[in-house]
């Protein structure tokens, strides 16, 4: 076999569901020398790693830590802790994440009753209510920032359901964390998990967890072990926590380098990061649709990270992402699931999130579609983006 050449990496504009772009000190901080993972320096950075997610959580939860493994890990490790064969969990579906939620639960031996929503809308708190049809719970999950569809969730109502239904709340925190306030203490989720190639501009390969007092609570009550030893929390918080029984050897890299995008997450200030993302979004958005291009969640839902755009008629979707790949470097995503080859995504993530961005986006969409013949004023939507 011949060997190949060191990998060269492509200079690329990430804009898509994630990754988003990870910033020169993230980067700088990942090739840092590797020491080992039980040295007393490494520890304290693990402790500070610990504090600053809760920092981005907005929570006190003593039981906040990173599981080693993308957001689905995380989505994983949420649903094995807390489920014990035969518990009834509902789940709110309205994308791809939804759906993946409740095969999770399934697997993890809960009896699981699905309450489907309209994709591209937020879920409707009474559909949840009647799909629970009087019964009790042990678990409602929903997802608050649905990648598949761009819609942000209200979790107010859905808490007050999970109340009713005496269930404790899981939310889905992927796409929210660092981007849109999530307050798992002010809005009583009892347990979430994140991700880190999204909101929060890290490389993938964490997924930051929390749970709160009453979610730990029922994880110590429960008659079966956790059928997952990997993901285990309780033996996790063993090495997490300040015995340091070893469990398995932390990615020791990647934890520099989610320990410096989470210091630049709250040196810019959570508020500020929100009102960046939120204005951005805005910004595009008009452009957007100076271009005649049609969003497809209403205003009011819509996920200011990610923004889902109807295809037109006669457009050739996969073409268009492969025209602003070539002549841009630019990558935004396709559609999942019901949106499959009717609509792109466009991600503004965390460093992603820059005004610069828009006006490349909507620049090359512009010419994108101005090369299959449908008419586009670029000018126009850089002054409608530029209004915002
Ligand atoms: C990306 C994402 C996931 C899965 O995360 P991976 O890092 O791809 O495993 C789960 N939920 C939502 C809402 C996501 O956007």
């Amino acid at each position: 076999m011949s060997v190949p050449a060191s990998f060269s990496v492509p200079e690329r504009i990430l804009m898509g569901p994630g990754p988003s772009h990870v910033p020169a000190t993230v980067l700088g901080a990942l090739a840092r020398p590797t020491i080992g993972h039980l040295d007393p320096e490494f520890l304290a950075l693990m402790d500070q790693v610990r504090d600053m997610l809760r920092g981005v959580f907005q929570t006190q939860n003593q039981c906040t830590l990173p599981m080693s493994g993308t957001g689905s890990a995380g989505m994983e490790t949420c649903l094995v802790n807390l489920v014990e064969p035969g518990d009834r969990v509902l789940v709110g579906v309205n994308g791809v994440f939804g759906t993946r939620l409740a095969e999770v639960a399934r697997r993890a031996g809960a009896e699981v009753t699905v309450a489907e929503g309209e994709w591209g809308r937020a879920l409707d708190p009474a559909a949840l209510e009647k799909a629970a049809a009087g019964r009790k719970y042990q678990l409602v999950c929903v997802v608050h920032a649905e990648t598949s569809t761009g819609v942000l969730q209200p979790i107010e109502p859905i808490r007050q359901l999970a109340d009713r239904l005496g269930a404790l709340l899981v939310a889905d925190t992927v796409t929210s964390l660092g981007g849109v306030p999530v307050q798992l203490d002010a809005r009583g989720i009892d347990a979430s998990y994140s991700g880190t190639q999204k909101c929060l501009s890290s490389p993938p390969g964490f997924s930051p967890v929390s749970f709160s007092p009453r979610a730990v609570a029922k994880l110590e009550a429960r008659k079966t072990p956790v059928q997952s030893w990997y993901l285990d929390l309780s033996l996790l918080l063993k090495y997490w926590g300040q015995e340091r029984v070893y469990h398995h050897t932390a990615p020791i890299n990647s934890l520099y380098g989610l320990h410096e995008s989470l210091r630049l997450a709250l040196a810019e200030g959570l508020e500020a990061r929100f009102e960046r993302h939120r204005k951005h979004a805005a910004a595009l958005a008009a452009g957007l649709s100076a271009l005649g291009l049609e969003l497809l969640v209403p205003a009011a839902e819509r996920l200011p990270p990610l923004t889902l755009v109807s295809v037109p008629r006669g457009i050739d979707e996969a073409k268009v992402r492969k025209y602003l790949l070539e002549e841009f470097s630019l990558e935004i995503g396709g559609g999942l699931g019901k949106f499959k080859g009717n609509a792109w995504r466009i991600g503004l993530m965390g460093a992603s999130s820059t005004r610069r961005n828009v006006s490349l986006c909507l620049t090359a969409l512009g010419q994108a579609l101005a090369a299959q013949g449908h008419q586009a004023s670029v000018s126009e939507a850089l002054a409608a983006a530029a209004a915002v």
